[in-house]
This record gives structure tokens, C-alpha cells and sequence, in this order.
């Protein structure tokens, strides 16, 4: 998967390393909901500061459009702080002069948390100037964001132009975890993929049907799927404007690879409360909406994970959000939970529907990052990984 450099390469005692790690977590009444992504960065924070390094720390956080407060990173510092037991300098600007001069004050072993890196604009233009502005903060650059490595913005790829960089611990494992399924997978090699929308995942569907043996296939997306085989799904979600497309794929010499529910929980309404009724595949009611794979599907899928040997999982298989409609995400994440093979789980959703469930730790890896990790798999190479090329070649 390319070549790059790593923290065992480098030296980072008494010098400043800027890290960007990905601490894009959900913020619900001021305080972080989630700190599944904060977690995981910690070790790496850890490694930095025990090294005697000044640790400054970067990440975007939502999607500001301008500098809204909301959006700002102090609830994300008191978190890191919390969870890491150390304490967190939280700066109120990205980057330029007052930031220069807290960090060449800092000591080693600090760490300081630049603000959201969205708040400016130059971040997702990977404009030159703020990569120049990101550099100046720092003798190492640390690209430990496997959650934005597919994005070229200033903070991920722009950096890496104008300071020594290397990948970071987190980064090499969730590469090295999906990379290992694409290069040799053992077989029987099953994909499960569900989610809202057939369009994100339609490359992804491309370019692994080839490799697995089994590709079971829920969530809204089975609904364009189980359209193009020409039943009548409803008002389930359809992306009429891919119907054509899928048909090639359950066409091409792969299409019987890939697995339907068989039956359908569908509802009156899209709602928490909705009624709910298990249908056949072939009689959903004409004003009524798929919402989870019925329960017939669900015991199938799950017979086959356990049967397979490797299984890659992106996509809740319903609207797991409501417990009316969580029964079939929560039989494949057990299934695939308490099989013994090599499984890897991707996508914010999926993972937050594993975590919902208490099952987190149960896989061989969980990945973080949800697009860049269907990018991975699509066999597309990842800007913020080919950016760290340069430095591994001399
Ligand atoms: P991930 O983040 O794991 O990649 P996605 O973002 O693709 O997953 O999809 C997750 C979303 O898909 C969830 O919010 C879930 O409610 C929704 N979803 C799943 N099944 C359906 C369905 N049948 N109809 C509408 N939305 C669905
Ligand atoms: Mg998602």
C-alpha cells in the first residue's frame, strides 16, 4: 500500500510534532457524545509525549461553515484531557503567530489542541499558505487521520509538502487491517454492506464482488437492488437514477454472488413508533417502506458469516437508530462478532451500531474511518498516504 515512513524512523524528543489525528466525534449540549475516535487516537498522543516530543494536536470537528461556536474544539480537549489524564492546552486559532509562540513555549511532554481545523477556509482548498502555517508549528508531521486520508486539504496533504512526515501508529493499523483482507483474504471471503444509500457503495461493490465469494446485501441500499430484479419495494428508499447501473452489476458474470433478504420488516411510516409488519420480498405493500431485513434474512446472513472465514462489514442492515428496526443489524453483528475468522468492520454507522450493541472489541478490526476505507477497498490510493511517499524515498 505504499511506502511511508512511521515514528519508529524518527526522532522526536524536545522537537514539536504536529499531529493530525481524526477527533471528528459527535458534540450533543456542549459535551462530546461519543469518544470512540478520541480513544483511539490516544495511544499515539501517549507515545509522542512519553518520547519527550511537544505533542501539538490537530483535527477538523463537523462541518462549520464559518467559525461557529459549536463547532469549536473545547469540549474535545476537556474529553482528550479527561480520558488521557494529562492536561490539554486548548488554543483558540489554527494556526499563525500567537500559535507559533505557544507551542515554541510549550515543554516537551505537553500537548496543545490547535482549534477546529475548518475554521479555516484554506483547510479543505488545501491552500498552500495554511500548509505552509500547519509546517511552521512543527519539526514532524504525524498523519494518524485514517478518517480523512482520503481528503487532499491543507491539514492533511498541503503539510506534508514543507515538513519531514510520517505515518502514525493508528493510521499504519487501519491500512495494514484492510489492506490485508484486499491482498489475500482467506476464503470463503464474505461481504456484508448495508446503509442508507446504493450510490456511496456502488464502487465498492464493483470492485470487491470479484474477490468474494458471498456479498450479502441489506439496508436502504438492497431496495435499488431488489428494484432492478424488478419487485415492487414501495416507498422503500430508491435511487432511481442508479437502477440502470445496478442492473449491470447483478448482470455481469458476479451478480450471483450477491444476496438478498429474502423478507423485509417494512413500516407505515418512516418513524421511531412506525407499525411494523414482516413481509415477503415480493409483497411489500404498495404505501409501505423497508426498514430492516426481516428476521428469515437476518438468520440467513448470519448462518453465513459464521460459515465464512474472513467477513468485511459496512452498513447497518436497517434503521438501527430504532429498536423496532435493529433486529437484523444486531443478529450480523453478533454473528460476526462471535466467529472465529478475520473480520473487519468499517463505517461510522456500523461501528456506532456495534457500540450500541456493547460488541466493539469483539472484531479483529474495527476501522474509524468510514469513506476511506470504502476509497481503500475501491483500490483507489489515498491522498494523505501518497502525500507521506516522498519522505520514505530518501
Ligand atoms: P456507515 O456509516 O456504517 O457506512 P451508512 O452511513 O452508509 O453506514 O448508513 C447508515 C444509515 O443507513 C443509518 O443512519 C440507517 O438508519 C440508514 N438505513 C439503514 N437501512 C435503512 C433503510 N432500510 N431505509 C432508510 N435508511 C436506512
Ligand atoms: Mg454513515
Amino acid at each position: 500500500m505504499g511506502k511511508y515512513l512511521t515514528l519508529d524512523d524518527v526522532d522526536v524528543a524536545g522537537r514539536r510534532v504536529l499531529i493530525r489525528a481524526d477527533l471528528n466525534v459527535p458534540i450533543a449540549g456542549g459535551a462530546v457524545a461519543d469518544d470512540f475516535r478520541i480513544r483511539a487516537s490516544l495511544p499515539t498522543i501517549v507515545r509522542l509525549r512519553e518520547a519527550g516530543a511537544t505533542v501539538v494536536v490537530c483535527s477538523h470537528l463537523g462541518r462549520p461553515k464559518d467559525r461557529e461556536p459549536e463547532f469549536a474544539m473545547g469540549p474535545v480537549a476537556d474529553r482528550l484531557a479527561e480520558v488521557g489524564g494529562f492536561p490539554v492546552r486548548k488554543l483558540d486559532a489554527v494556526v499563525g503567530p500567537e500559535v507559533e509562540v505557544a507551542v515554541e513555549a510549550a515543554a516537551p511532554g505537553e500537548v496543545l489542541l490547535l482549534e477546529n481545523t475548518r475554521f479555516e477556509l484554506g483547510e479543505k482548498k488545501n491552500d498552500p499558505d495554511l500548509a505552509r502555517g500547519f509546517a511552521a508549528l512543527a519539526d514532524v508531521f504525524v498523519l494518524d487521520a485514517f478518517g480523512s486520508a482520503h481528503r487532499a486539504h491543507a491539514s492533511t496533504v498541503g503539510v506534508a509538502d514543507h515538513v519531514q512526515s510520517v505515518a502514525g501508529p493508528l493510521l499504519v493499523q487501519e491500512v495494514e487491517g484492510i489492506g490485508s483482507l484486499l491482498a489475500d483474504p482467506p476464503h470463503p471471503f464474505t461481504v456484508v454492506l448495508g446503509g442508507a444509500k446504493v450510490s456511496d457503495k456502488l464502487g465498492v461493490i464493483k470492485s470487491l464482488l470479484p474477490k468474494v465469494d458471498m456479498m450479502l446485501i441489506g439496508g436502504g441500499m438492497c431496495f435499488t437492488l431488489l428494484e432492478a430484479e424488478g419487485y415492487e419495494v414501495g416507498s422503500s428508499l430508491v435511487e432511481e437514477d442508479r437502477l440502470e447501473e445496478v442492473r449491470g452489476v447483478l448482470a455481469s458474470g458476479y451478480g450471483d454472488r450477491i444476496g438478498l433478504p429474502d423478507d423485509i420488516a417494512v413500516a407505515d411510516r418512516f418513524a421511531a413508533d412506525a407499525e411494523r409488519r414482516v413481509v415477503a420480498r415480493d409483497a411489500i405493500p404498495g404505501d409501505w417502506m423497508g426498514l430492516d431485513i426481516g428476521p428469515d434474512t437476518a438468520r440467513a446472513f448470519a448462518a453465513a458469516i459464521r460459515g465464512s472465514r474472513a467477513v468485511f462489514w459496512n452498513g447497518p442492515m436497517g434503521v438501527f437508530e430504532w429498536e423496532r428496526f435493529r433486529e437484523g443489524t444486531d443478529q450480523v453483528a453478533r454473528a460476526l462478532t462471535d466467529h472465529a475468522g478475520y473480520t473487519v468492520v468499517g463505517g461510522g454507522d456500523s461501528v456506532a451500531a456495534l457500540r450500541l450493541l456493547g460488541l466493539e472489541s469483539e472484531v479483529s478490526h474495527l476501522s474509524t474511518g468510514g469513506g476511506a476505507g470504502l476509497e481503500m477497498l475501491e483500490g483507489k490510493t489515498l491522498p494523505g498516504l501518497a502525500a507521506l511517499e516522498k519522505w520514505a524515498e530518501n
